[in-house]
């Protein structure tokens, strides 16, 4: 079988990094980067890092608003699947890239695949939002990391198949925690102890684009009580610099560049607490075992907050201060997976292939 895998962001590579090798150890998989995240701290590091292939084909269409992205997306996907003519198409989460890819080939009714479908942040407000419930009603295979994943799915009575194979993300944390967890030189770096600072990151549109938020968010971190390390994701950084607001934060907390998944997952697997508003860093900060405070007033990684180690607290300081200041809950059951969904993703696609 030959699969059309579409990826363009930082997550995306990630994902890639899990699924890549046991597929092409079935399947030919041609590896298509839409260009989405053009820095190479957000794309090509993973290549040399995690061992995702090199992709086979670089678009390079970054930049522009989400509608505009989409559509060059699309239209360069459009051309691309009917030369390659693959059996089928493979997207991971919910950016552009993945809306782009998904519809380009139900378009030309090429069977999709998409994987970490049915999250639901239920605010349609986000673009990753949009993204997600509009890929998951073309989708002809839904793979999901968790049955709460399944049942908004059931909810919403997709056409596709559903199956809860677990968590690709968590495939690559098993494999490479130990690692980076023994690794002191990206603490040292950032001149921090370990269990003595918050490792933060924050680049969602809602929180970075309109300056008061940004303004908010910049407050918040400065209320800290402890050392905070923040590797600054470009956008966020650019837009720090557009508001006048990037002196005020470096005074008070470690800015660092974005960093390659070992140096970033040593400091999160060390730190005393996290703070975020990504969705994959409230899931790996569960997986270590690190108390999360999302920055954000929903999430679709709920499982996290129901387990009691993960809390909502939007851009609001007092309830961030008091969110740090609760202990960690006793348990910590197994939410997304044992490790091992990448061959189940495997496998179900060369059952969509027999189709
Ligand atoms: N990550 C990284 N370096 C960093 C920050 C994050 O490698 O400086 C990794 C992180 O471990 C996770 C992924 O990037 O695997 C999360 O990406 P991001 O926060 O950009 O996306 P989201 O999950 O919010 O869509």
């Amino acid at each position: 079988m030959k699969v059309v895998t579409v990826i363009g962001n930082r997550p995306q590579f990630v994902k890639a990094a899990a699924v890549s090798g046991p597929l092409r150890a079935e399947h030919d998989e041609v590896l298509v980067h839409t260009g989405q995240h053009y820095d190479d701290e957000l794309s090509t590091i993973f290549v040399t890092e995690l061992g995702v292939p090199r992709p086979e084909v670089q678009l390079g269409l970054g930049g522009g608003t989400n509608s505009d992205q989409t559509a060059r997306m699309l239209a360069a996907l459009d051309g691309l699947l009917a030369e390659q003519q693959p059996d089928a198409v493979l997207v991971y989460g919910d950016t552009n890239s993945t809306l782009a890819g998904g519809l380009a080939a139900a378009q030309r009714r090429i069977p999709v695949a998409h994987v970490e479908a049915g999250m639901r942040s239920f605010d349609r407000a986000m673009p990753e939002e949009l993204n997600r419930v509009l890929t998951d009603h073309l989708a002809d295979l839904l793979l999901v990391s968790s049955e709460g994943a399944a049942a908004n799915l059931a909810r919403e009575g997709v056409a596709g198949d559903v199956e809860v194979v677990g968590d690709v993300m968590v495939d690559v944390a098993v494999l490479l925690a130990p690692r980076a967890r023994a690794d002191d030189e990206p603490l040292h770096a950032a001149g921090v102890t370990a269990g003595e600072y918050l490792l933060v990151t924050a680049h969602r549109a809602g929180n970075v684009d309109d300056p008061a938020r940004l303004e908010a968010l910049v407050g918040l971190l400065l209320s800290l009580r402890e050392p905070v390390v923040l590797p600054l994701h470009p956008r966020t950084r650019a837009r720090l610099e557009a508001a006048g607001l990037l002196d005020r934060l470096a005074a008070g907390a470690v800015l660092l560049p974005p960093l390659g998944y070992l140096a970033f997952t040593s400091l999160l697997t060390r730190a005393r607490a996290v703070l975020t508003d990504s969705g994959g860093v409230q899931k790996e900060a569960y997986l270590a075992g690190v108390p999360c405070v999302t920055l954000r007033d929903s999430t679709e990684w709920v499982e996290t907050v129901d387990a009691g180690w993960n809390v909502l607290v939007d851009l609001d300081a007092s309830a961030a201060a008091a969110a740090l200041g609760r202990p960690a809950p006793a348990e910590r059951p197994e939410l997304y997976g044992d490790g091992h969904a990448a061959q189940r993703v495997v496998t179900a696609m060369t059952r969509l292939a027999e189709l």
